[in-house]
């Protein structure tokens, strides 16, 4: 990689997840582990940084490192081992959600947290420390790694658990891939005596039934919520929730061989389903959309209790593959905000309407209930998330406009911010809500184990260097 013309036989163009960034990189794909510390030395003879990508789902620009290298780490698949009788498992970091929960639930194991998708790796997982259904629960997926390996860009293989290099557990999980790179990860999984979950669905007519209810089920399994983003008036916030819990030794559950998501919906073949989508994605259309989704809950699903598939409860967002890319050439991206229980209301009340009138309502906004947890970076709260997802309009400034107004409803509120979905925040903001002694301690921390600076990525330098 010294040499140029090697360079550019691996420039690729890399998006995010929302299709909204397009950035040209050097682009590697490692095969094994091994290749790793000579890429490290490629790179800091080259002068150029490293970014660490694992599928690319991060919403913002986590995974993308404009100009410079990126290492692709979704090839290092191996399931180093696995013990079916205590649900410990070993992987390298490019094993996905999916490859994790094929291989385990046949033996009566679940992973313990997984997010909306099951196409991240597992390295990325441990690197946003993400967040499930059942965060207030199970915590983020931190709480389950019973110890990872990783190599540090200053040469240093180290091995960390709660106890041995415990700061560096507990910076790495949530760091983002700025401190160094997991090579291996050990994690407890949860064991299931079923394929399915019992779910109840029902609905609320406004944003403080809403709350109260993810609150009053907080302590079941798994709870969340959908909301209505564009009702108004006392309507505001309204929508349906759900809650499941795992079915008990004995109890009986549908015995299904094949647990893939459905071929088709309503009888329609996924893939017809995204231009059929198309002409609803505009805030007409997402109002009309929204009101007779909520009223179909109302009036036809409301109250109902069924047993669903893990799979298809945890995994709604990749029913339709591909569904992002309904929202057109500016892409999407998403705003979620996590925000102290006292306040939430007020909080999401002021969100959802400076977003609508803005004329930028939320296509689709998630709610969930959140608890503290050890980690440096970390984004929860003992409070609520809402996630937002927008369409970029034809002027982004709009949208950044709105971003600025909306972070500091958050920041006046006591509330944070979750990199793996953030696209919009500045380094002032991420700073008022990471607090400086919290930066400067992950700063020196990176000036250990990358003295070089050699991890880098977007996100860092618009976030996180000031
Ligand atoms: C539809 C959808 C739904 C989602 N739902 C949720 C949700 O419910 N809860 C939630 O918490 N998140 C959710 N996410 C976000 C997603 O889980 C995170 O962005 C996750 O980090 C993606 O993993 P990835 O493998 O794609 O990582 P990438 O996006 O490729 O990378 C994410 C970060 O991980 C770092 N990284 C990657 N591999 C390594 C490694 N081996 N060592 C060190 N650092 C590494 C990268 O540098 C980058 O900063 C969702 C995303 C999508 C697209």
């Amino acid at each position: 990689m010294s040499s140029a013309p090697l360079l550019l036989k691996n420039a690729a163009r890399l998006e995010n997840f929302g299709h909204s960034l397009q950035r040209v990189a050097y682009v590697f794909r490692p095969q094994h582990t091994d290749e790793l510390p000579a890429l490290f030395e490629q790179a800091r003879a080259a002068g150029l940084s490293v970014g660490l990508r694992g599928s690319g789902r991060s919403y913002g620009d986590a995974a993308l490192n404009t100009g410079q290298i990126v290492l692709e780490l979704g090839e290092l698949t191996r399931i180093l081992e696995w013990d079916a009788g205590t649900g410990i498992i070993t992987v390298e970091p490019g094993v996905t959600i999916e490859q994790l929960w094929r291989h385990a639930l046949p033996h009566g194991w679940w992973p313990p947290v997984v997010p909306g998708t099951m196409f991240p790796t597992l390295g990325g997982c441990l690197a946003a420390n993400i967040h499930g259904k059942n965060n207030w629960q199970a915590g983020p997926i931190g709480e389950h790694v019973i110890e990872f390996s990783a190599l540090l860009p200053n040469g240093q293989q180290v091995t960390c658990n709660p106890q041995q290099n415990s700061e560096l557990f507990y910076a790495m999980i949530g760091g983002m891939g700025l401190l160094g790179i997991f090579t291996s990860i050990t994690l407890q999984l949860k064991k299931v005596y079923a394929s399915h979950v019992r779910v109840t669905a029902w609905t609320q007519p406004h944003l403080a039934g809403m709350l109260a209810a993810v609150d009053e089920h907080k302590d079941e399994d798994y709870i969340v919520g959908w909301l209505d983003a564009t009702a108004r008036g006392r309507a505001l916030g309204r929508g349906q929730l759900h809650r499941a819990t795992y079915l008990t030794e004995g109890e009986r559950a549908p015995q299904q061989a094949n647990l893939d998501l459905p071929p088709s919906i309503l009888g329609i073949p996924k893939g017809a389903l995204p231009p059929l989508m198309a002409p609803f994605v505009n805030n007409f259309g997402v109002r009309l959309v929204n009101f007779a989704k909520y009223s179909a809950d109302r009036l036809l699903h409301n109250n109902k209790t069924y047993l669903q598939s893990l799979v298809e409860f945890n995994f709604l967002l990749d029913y339709i593959p591909g569904w992002e890319r309904i929202y057109g050439r500016g892409g999407l991206v998403q705003h979620q905000s996590f925000i102290p229980a006292a306040v939430a209301e007020p909080a999401f009340r002021e969100i959802l309407q400076t977003a609508q009138h803005r004329g930028l309502p939320p296509y689709l906004a998630v709610l969930k209930r959140h608890r503290p947890d050890k980690f440096l970076l970390s984004h929860a709260v003992d409070g609520y998330s809402l996630a937002l997802d927008f369409r970029v309009p034809g002027d982004p400034g709009r949208l950044l406009a709105l971003a600025e107004e909306l972070d500091a409803i958050v920041l006046a509120n006591g509330g944070r911010f979750y990199f793996a979905k953030d696209g919009m925040l500045t380094a002032e903001r991420a700073r008022a809500f990471l607090r400086p002694e919290t930066l400067a301690r992950l700063l020196s921390l990176k000036a250990q184990t990358d003295p070089h600076n050699l991890l880098q990525h977007d996100l860092f330098r618009r976030c996180l260097v000031s």
